[in-house]
């Protein structure tokens, strides 16, 4: 089951169509990566499915519940988290956990028992200073707890490691991977490495579209770039090998650095048995020879372009 189903969303800003058609699944209890460029549109399109802007054109579906404009009945099954959440800095989190569950009309032992599994979850138990004197791995972490106060079926997190240090970045990405049990996340970012890390599906935003969707591995399989590297042990013999006539053919799309030359082949398996035939040949002896998976920076570069 989908637990997000974004179709033909459009939203233009005065004259700057930001998005332009825009169609995305997310399946129940993925980490769901929204990439694309500042400026791409993603916090928009959060904050279309939030019911906070009106779209131009489209349709949004959570949990199967179309979500509308200016309502905020869907949002009974949504977490949010904001790129830069705020709260009352001189209350401890426990004591905003409350704040936040009396608000919602929860009971105190409701109230005590997610406060407790919460801030165990993310790391802040038994802290008892002011939210004033966090860090902001911390303030992102204290988000993540009142995000799941209500056990949403989504937790949509906006750029939610973007601002902070590899540490802050690596426990935020920890407590996704283990929330992902209990509910769905959707994350916007630019981070591509977090991605790598966390993610089993990925949506790529440009001009206004998903120029690119699905599981990594999908991904990776569907835009295979077809590319050999290979190594030798000395620049000398780096020189002799692409100065070799037999080689020729293979290098007409090759690309040199240090000792190691990447190559490109439309059939990778032919290239590699006539590198190899060749490589015998001439007797040069790499120190290395491989075949290139293609990378999720070199996906996204080829999908924005
Ligand atoms: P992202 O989250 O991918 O960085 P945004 O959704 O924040 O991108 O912004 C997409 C584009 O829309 C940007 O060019 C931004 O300047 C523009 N934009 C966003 N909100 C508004 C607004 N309220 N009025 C005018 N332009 C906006």
């Amino acid at each position: 089951m989908n637990i997000l189903e974004i179709e033909g969303l459009k939203k233009k800003f005065g004259s700057h169509q930001v998005l332009d058609g825009l169609t995305i699944h997310v399946p129940e209890h993925s980490v769901f990566g929204f990439l694309g460029k500042n400026g791409a549109g993603k916090t928009t399109t959060m904050k279309i499915v939030l019911g906070l802007l009106k779209a131009d054109a489209g349709e949004i579906r959570v949990c199967g519940e179309r979500a509308v404009y200016g309502q905020t009945k869907t949002n009974r099954f949504i977490g949010y988290l904001p790129d830069v959440p705020e709260f009352y800095s001189y209350m401890s989190a426990v004591e905003y956990l409350r704040l936040c569950g009396r608000i919602t009309g929860m009971s105190e032992k409701e109230i005590r028992r997610m406060s407790g599994e919460l801030l165990e979850l993310v790391g802040l138990k038994g802290v008892k200073k002011r939210i004033g004197g966090y860090s902001r791995g911390m303030k992102q972490r204290l988000g993540i707890a009142q995000a799941l106060f209500h056990e949403p079926k989504l937790l949509i997190c906006d750029e939610p490691t973007s601002a902070l240090d590899p540490v802050g970045r690596r426990e935020v990405l920890e407590i996704m991977e283990q929330v992902r049990e209990k509910t769905t996340v959707i994350f916007s970012t630019h981070v591509l490495s977090d991605v790598e890390r966390i993610c089993d599906r990925v949506a790529v935003l440009n001009d206004g579209k998903s120029v690119m969707e699905g599981t990594l591995e999908e991904m990776k399989e569907k835009h295979k770039k077809d590319s050999l590297l290979l190594e030798f042990p000395r620049k000398e013999l780096l020189k002799q090998f692409v100065e070799e006539p037999i080689f020729q053919n293979l290098l007409s799309r090759a690309k040199l650095e240090g000792c190691q030359v990447i190559i490109h082949a439309k059939d990778i398996e032919q290239a590699e048995a006539e590198l190899i035939r060749g490589l015998n040949e001439t007797r040069l002896m790499p120190s290395r020879l491989e075949i290139l998976e293609p990378s999720l920076e070199g996906l996204f570069m080829e999908a924005i372009q």
